[in-house]
């Protein structure tokens, strides 16, 4: 193969070079009303986002991690307790866990989806704590907290299987904060309810980051709490501004987290484009799958019957994957692994005193993902070629030592 190219991970650029026109009026308008904090646009970006969510309400916060962070206080979650999510996301699921001053306990992944396993949920659940039916409440044995809330990640841009993950909430009283920070627009069908069921709409709360490579992305910072729960948005519209209810009035000592309106602006106008570029998305994702089928040592991405995934990530499995990720970046093809190193196997987590040994499905997926260039606009020959160069780096190593455990076909 001699041809070469350039094919970025991501292409930030084309995106608002295509949108400068609508994206330079919405900026021009802020400074003519200049109300660059709160305001009618502010106020429009929330109903449209939420309505887009198929939830309710729609607080605007200043990032992710914000809008993790405020949904936990705001639905209850308490200093002392303990909070359940997945050791294969992004640390700022569990810095808002720590920061609302609860202990981050892990659940290991399904191999497949790479989400929370509702099975392993049921049993950490059922075999590692306790329910006290008297308070009542749930407490985790070694540590000895309640434990109050379950953050199910929406990896990649697929949700997690919330079905049993809701109704296992139900029995034990927890509840459950969706970590939407990769899923805008992805779809999960509720056999419970009997329809498809939009990221954002199915937990007490859900958070969402604006961050500029998401699929909704602002220009800056930016993120967002949905929920079906009106006094749960007033606590996050709390909690966003000081605890104030009234200006100068506090209720609670809040934070500074606020989304500002130049973002919301730019957000109100990206979001009429947002199903257009995932569906752009998962046409790529199609492509990809097709052209990587002949790759028996690849493994890819799997959608279940249930899911619309919107592909934040197209993320394969590869053996010999530094050699690999090396081949395609001297071919010119930009990757990144999402992420390297599981939480509970980071500094910072020392404290919480778990072993590599105890989540080895999420070692085993850590040490083979790799994400391709994923963008709406990524052309199909570009696609072409990095697939083609990618068979090839495979092909030229040596394939798996080991065998992969379970079948995912
Ligand atoms: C991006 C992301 C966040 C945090 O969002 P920020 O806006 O960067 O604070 C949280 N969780 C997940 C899974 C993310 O991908």
């Amino acid at each position: 193969m001699s041809w070469h190219r350039n094919v970025p991970f991501l292409d930030l650029v084309t995106p608002h070079l295509q949108l400068e026109e609508e994206l330079v009026a919405a900026f021009r308008d802020c400074l003519h009303h200049a109300h660059f904090v709160g305001g009618k646009v502010l106020a429009q970006f929330e109903r449209e986002f939420a309505a887009y969510c198929g939830a309710a309400h729609c607080v605007g916060v200043g990032s992710g991690t914000d809008a993790v962070r405020f949904a936990l206080m705001a639905a209850g979650i308490a200093p002392g307790d303990a909070v359940i999510t997945v050791p294969n996301t992004f640390i700022a699921t569990t810095e808002a866990i720590s920061q609302a001053g609860a202990l981050p306990l892990f659940v290991e992944i399904e191999e497949r989806t790479c989400n929370l396993d509702p099975g392993r949920l049921r049993d950490f659940v059922e075999r590692q704590c306790r329910f006290d039916a008297s308070a009542p409440r749930l407490v985790h044995f070694s540590s000895g907290r309640p434990v109050t809330a379950i953050v199910p990640v929406h990896l990649y841009g697929q949700t997690a299987d919330m079905d049993p993950i809701l109704a296992l909430a139900e029995e034990y009283g927890l509840r459950v904060i969706e970590d939407s920070c990769q899923a805008h627009g992805a779809e999960y069908y509720s056999a419970r309810k009997g329809s498809w069921l939009r990221a954002g709409s199915m937990g007490n709360a859900a958070a969402f980051s604006f961050y500029p490579g998401k699929n909704l992305g602002a220009c800056g910072e930016a993120g967002a709490v949905t929920t079906h729960d009106e006094r749960l948005a007033l606590q996050v519209r709390k909690l966003r501004d000081h605890g104030q209810g009234h200006k100068y009035y506090h209720d609670l000592e809040g934070y500074n987290g606020r989304l500002d309106t130049i973002q919301a602006a730019i957000l109100l106008t990206k979001l009429t484009h947002l199903d257009t570029w995932n569906q752009q998305r998962r046409r790529t994702a199609e492509n990809y799958s097709r052209l990587l089928q002949g790759c028996a040592e690849l493994i890819l991405p799997w959608q279940p019957a249930w899911a619309k995934h919107v592909f934040h990530l197209y993320a394969v499995r590869v053996p010999q994957r530094q050699q690999v990720q090396a081949d395609l970046a001297a071919a010119g093809i930009g990757t990144g692994i999402h992420y390297p190193v599981p939480l509970h196997r980071q500094r910072a987590y020392q404290r919480l005193g778990y072993a590599a040994a105890d989540f080895p499905i999420t070692e085993r997926v850590a040490a083979e993902i790799l994400s391709l260039p994923m963008y709406p606009q990524l052309s199909l020959d570009d696609q072409e070629y990095v697939a083609a160069r990618l068979s090839q780096a495979v092909a030229s190593r040596a394939p798996r030592t080991e065998a992969v455990p379970v079948s995912l076909s």
